[in-house]
């Protein structure tokens, strides 16, 4: 199971060194440390394993490496039914890869990953980190306040600032996104708006 785990940040890792705005927006930690933290299964697992979206040359490493982690998560919701559905919560979750709550700990970057299944709306919501989405597999539609919504799938990235209103919608596709958050914060929940 840790040897999951770390294939997982492994290939994280080598997404991150070969998408230029990944490491222009941080550093790769240096305090990475192991947690060992319970997993929690949700439905979001088998919909990641049957549906994972199509991947590109250099996130397909990372898109199976969830793959085969799925079981394995701390799985997490943050939302609840009134914010955003029931259907939403059965075909979404996010885990924190790294950071001060992560399956390894950092204090210096939050690397989390979120999956949502075809179909659905993640309403507008903000928080206090900036933000930077690279997209592993699948696309989907970003609508950011102020500026001009994208499509965007594998390889790409979007950038967000600190406490900006933010949406995401998908369509024929779901979407698997590795996120990174840097900036005062990185234990918060984001915020519906
Ligand atoms: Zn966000």
């Amino acid at each position: 199971m840790r040897a999951l785990f770390d294939k997982a940040l492994n290939e994280a890792r080598g997404l991150f060194e070969s998408l230029a705005p990944l490491p222009e927006f941080a550093p790769w930690p240096n305090d990475l440390e192991w947690q060992d933290r319970a997993s929690n299964p949700i439905p979001v697992i088998k919909h990641l394993q049957s549906d994972p979206g199509e991947a590109g040359e250099t996130t397909l490493g990372l898109r199976d490496a969830l793959c085969a982690l799925a079981p394995y998560i701390e799985w997490r919701h943050t939302y609840t039914e009134e914010e955003v559905g029931r259907d939403f919560l059965n075909r979404f979750g996010w885990f924190e890869l790294a950071g001060p709550t992560g399956h390894f700990r950092s204090s210096q970057i939050r690397m989390t990953v979120g999956y949502w299944g075809t179909g659905l709306y993640y309403p507008w919501h903000q928080h206090r980190p900036e933000e930077l989405y690279a997209i592993v597999s699948g696309q989907g539609y970003f609508e950011t306040e102020g500026e001009e919504p994208q499509t965007l799938g594998p390889g790409q990235t979007r950038y967000h600032p600190s406490n900006r209103p933010h949406a995401l919608t998908t369509n024929a596709d779901p979407i698997l996104a590795f996120i990174l958050w840097r900036g005062a914060g990185l234990a918060d929940n984001p915020r519906v708006s």
